[in-house]
């Protein structure tokens, strides 16, 4: 083919997908704004979260912390108990530090070029692009697995997504296909990709590039995108204390950089006293991305006062009842743990 003829094909699949986003976008919240806090903020929610799933939470986040001023002058903790539910926390701790990194560096006004929104912390190329090209009219498609697999699939292309070169590879053909409205053009293809061409039966039939997509035209759909190397999954065994007594239960702040970074967790180890109050003790596994999590749980029910008050007194774990539970965030399986062992 014709380099100008390439061009003009390439592009009608940018300019098809368009049309379809004018007449099919989602009516989301963060889609009646171009305030660039907003579209960060859900662009970091929306990440390892379905829309149906994170609406809500970015709602009553947004409610809460309506602006980078109102976020930057929150404490960490209640920013966390605001993403209780999302999981992935470090994404929490990295929003919080990123809103005061606007209010020390750039005046408490968020950045419009893509290479300074770069800098935030916590915000990758994905984000980067999303933002200023929704909000500033920036040039940038916003490359993530989306694109991936719809360009892959519409292409018939087999390079390997798992290659360290593909966001490079993506982006290129990216930009043969975008037309001049990029902020739509990168939703499009987050709508595209999450509501019709899906991982898994995708559903071509009412899909606005079925006569475009040479996979579909193959009957090859399930051969792309190619991706060779499979990710490890690693096993992670941890221990843990439930130490309780009348309704109360003893917690700690994890500082631990490895997992779930500032959340609160039982006791992950007692001493000798505690021992003879171990009355059970329950295995739990939990799937983390790339990690089994196997987590055996003891529960200590300390019914004797004095022994209660003597290792209170010499250790410095907190002290909360349910109604303290509630307000701090727990990794989920300790959550559900605890709200089945008090719910009585
Ligand atoms: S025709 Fe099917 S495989 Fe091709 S882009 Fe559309 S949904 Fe994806």
């Amino acid at each position: 083919m014709e380099k100008n003829n390439r061009d003009a094909a390439f592009l009608q699949v940018g300019n098809k997908l368009l049309d379809w986003y004018k007449k099919n976008a989602r009516d989301l919240p963060f889609r009646q704004t171009k305030d660039p806090y907003k579209i960060w903020i859900c662009e970091i929610v929306f990440q390892q979260t379905r829309i149906n799933q994170g609406l809500n939470h970015y709602n009553n986040f947004i409610k809460r912390f309506p602006d980078v001023q109102t976020l930057a002058a929150a404490e960490e903790d209640e920013v966390l108990l605001y993403w209780k539910g999302l999981g992935y926390y470090s994404r929490a701790i990295n929003i919080h530090k990123a809103a005061r990194q606007i209010m020390n560096e750039y005046q408490g006004t968020f950045p419009s070029e893509y290479d300074e929104i770069l800098k935030l912390k916590g915000v990758g190329k994905y984000t980067a692009a999303a933002v200023s090209s929704i909000c500033f009219g920036g040039r940038m498609p916003a490359v993530d697995g989306n694109f991936y697999r719809v360009l892959s699939r519409v292409f018939a292309d087999d390079f390997d997504i798992s290659n360290s070169r593909a966001f490079v590879y993506f982006s290129e053909l990216a930009n043969l296909v975008m037309p001049e409205n990029v902020g739509d053009f990168n939703q499009a293809m987050m709508d595209l990709g999450s509501e019709i061409c899906k991982p898994k039966n995708p559903l071509c039939g009412v899909c606005p590039l079925n006569k475009d997509c040479l996979a579909f035209s193959l009957n090859k759909i399930s051969e792309f995108p190619v991706k060779t190397k499979k990710v490890k999954t690693e096993n992670l065994d941890l221990t843990y204390y439930f130490v309780h007594r009348n309704g109360q239960f003893l917690i700690q702040q994890r500082k631990d950089d490895f997992i779930w970074k500032k959340l609160f967790e039982f006791l992950p180890a007692i001493s000798a006293e505690l021992e003879p109050f171990i009355k059970s003790s329950k295995t739990i596994s939990h799937k983390l991305t790339h990690k089994n999590v196997n987590i055996e749980i003891y529960d200590v029910e300390v019914d004797s006062e004095t022994v209660w008050n003597d290792f209170t007194a010499q250790n410095e774990y907190l002290i909360t009842d349910l109604e303290g539970f509630h307000h701090k965030s727990f990794p989920k399986p300790l959550e559900n743990y605890v709200q089945n062992s008090l719910k009585d």
